[in-house]
């Protein structure tokens, strides 16, 4: 048995499964017949979604709710949380975020940063990003899109984290510094340090990745260059997780500290379902050890 180091959770990895995570069928299903022609995301269909919050990446003379947008943010349309916005994350049909290039996924992160510039001017304290990506993930919509929830308080996992990430004795720092060089997939360096794509050591599931920055940083929506070189890392590892098992369905967020904290993505694949053990012990059961994992996704 294993501890994350940043959540506290327990893992156990009881590989020695011959099948492949993928070969259980929960692979994302190939886009039926026209699904492009009726995706109510693609540009040309604005009329279908709520009116549009903004969009980037249009030209000056665009107005609201039309073509010649980027990325578009619209309010989400059955939103679970009080404020809940759905960032569309390119103009034409794209099912992933492996398919898109870095200046787009750099459009993303600005549109991130501006949603959390307004949460933080109307006293909201905490801004949860994640994207679903197919039916096992819980993905309403084919069309690549994240969902942006406004929180009045840091949520649970957060809390769990946050004890452990301080700058003083951070968990994260000590686990990038001692990673083994085997699980480290790729880095990009930046003016100011650098972002590390790797298998997680504790992954709750298999092939699940950790991105990080090297340095702890502060708030992220305020560090838009590390964050957009973070999500084009976790872009990457999407194309990898595509070359050994095919359209992986998978959870990615952000995991983003207000205060003091060290800022991180998490990406789960959902090649495996979640059983007894995990959502009620809270104890998670990995069939696929963190070198085998990525020795497959360097290949
Ligand atoms: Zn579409
Ligand atoms: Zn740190
Ligand atoms: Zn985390």
């Amino acid at each position: 048995m294993v501890v994350d180091a940043l959540s506290g959770r327990e893992v156990i990895f009881a590989a020695g499964r011959a099948k492949r995570p993928g070969s259980s069928g929960a692979l994302i299903s190939p886009a039926e017949l026209g699904e492009a022609d009726t995706c109510p995301f693609c540009e040309g269909r604005e009329s279908e979604t709520p009116p549009e919050l903004f969009a980037l990446g249009g030209s000056p003379e665009r107005a609201p709710d039309s073509p010649g947008w980027q990325v578009r943010v619209v309010p989400n349309l059955y939103p679970a949380f009080e404020r809940q916005q759905v960032v569309i994350h390119s103009p034409a049909h794209a099912r992933s975020l492996g398919e898109l290039s870095d200046g787009q996924l750099a459009l993303i992160v600005e549109a991130w940063a501006k949603i959390a510039e307004e949460a933080w001017s109307e006293g909201f304290d905490h801004l949860f990003v994640f994207v679903n990506e197919g039916d096992a993930a819980g993905a309403s919509l084919p069309h690549s899109h994240s969902q942006t929830v406004w929180l009045e308080r840091e949520p649970p996992q957060i809390v769990a984290e946050v004890s452990r990430l301080r700058r003083e004795g951070c968990e994260l720092c000590a686990l990038l510094a001692d990673l083994p060089p085997d699980l480290l997939l790729a880095k990009r360096k930046l003016d100011a340090g650098a972002v590390h794509l790797a298998v997680s050591p504790t992954g709750r599931a298999p092939y699940e990745l950790l991105i990080a920055p090297s340095e702890h940083l502060g708030d992220a929506f305020g560090e838009t260059e590390q964050l957009a070189a973070a999500l084009a890392l976790a872009a990457d590892g999407i194309r990898r997780l595509y070359a050994v098992e095919g359209p992986t369905p998978l959870n990615l967020w952000l995991h983003n500290f207000q205060s003091d904290g060290h800022w991180h993505l998490e990406l789960v694949p959902r090649l495996t379902h979640f059983s007894g053990s995990e959502l009620g012990a809270g104890i998670y059961v990995n069939t696929l050890e963190p070198e085998e994992a990525a020795a497959r996704l360097r290949g």
